[in-house]
């Protein structure tokens, strides 16, 4: 937990979007980014300082672009890197490709008329994982399986619950039987 937690305020850290372009771009040298211009809409979604991320640590992605704001982007890179420590540990193998939904979406919470954080470009939905010998894993298929994968999607849902705001795995809902979502947002929530 002490390893979560200070991941969790260095990523906090970097709400500033200044501080966070700088630390992205000195500290975290195998982060493949650009940076997304800012983007307002009537509706109040949007970004100021998008990071648009093409690859972290050798771990590409699914389709192939992951763009978020900058501190969720700090958050993701740190995920990604002890994701991979556990898959490494439970699997034997690394993970090369994290397979996911949207980022950015301009639409509110399912069943409520507040912004999610998907118009903020502050969470991501992940939906499972490529190994290096080409092994799928599934948080739809292999979430209720019992055996290493299923060992390793909580494992990754734990870690998560360590560095983001908000995890929400298969165990918080039917709407998350496919996906674990992540944010930054202000709610705090680890299911
Ligand atoms: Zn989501």
């Amino acid at each position: 937990m002490g390893l979560a937690t200070s991941s969790q305020l260095f990523a906090f850290q970097l709400a500033n979007d200044a501080v966070c372009q700088n630390a992205m771009e000195t500290q975290l040298p195998d982060l493949k980014f650009a940076i997304e211009p800012p983007r307002e809409t009537e509706k109040g979604c949007g970004w100021d300082l998008g990071i648009n991320m093409t690859a972290v640590h050798d771990v590409g992605f699914s389709p192939s672009e992951v763009m978020n704001r900058c501190p969720m982007a700090a958050a993701n890179t740190l995920w990604i890197k002890q994701m991979n420590i556990r898959a490494q540990e439970i699997l034997g193998k690394r993970v090369t490709t994290v397979l996911h939904f949207d980022t950015y979406s301009c639409r509110n919470v399912a069943g409520t008329s507040r912004l999610s954080e998907h118009a903020y470009a502050n969470a991501w939905d992940i939906s499972g994982f490529v190994l290096e010998d080409g092994t799928t894993i599934s948080v739809l298929k292999d979430w209720d399986k019992a055996g290493p994968k299923a060992e390793f999607l909580r494992a990754a849902r734990d870690e998560a619950c360590g560095i983001f705001r908000v995890t929400l795995s298969p165990d918080y809902n039917a709407a998350h039987a496919n996906h674990f979502h992540v944010d930054m947002g202000p709610s705090r929530i680890c299911r």
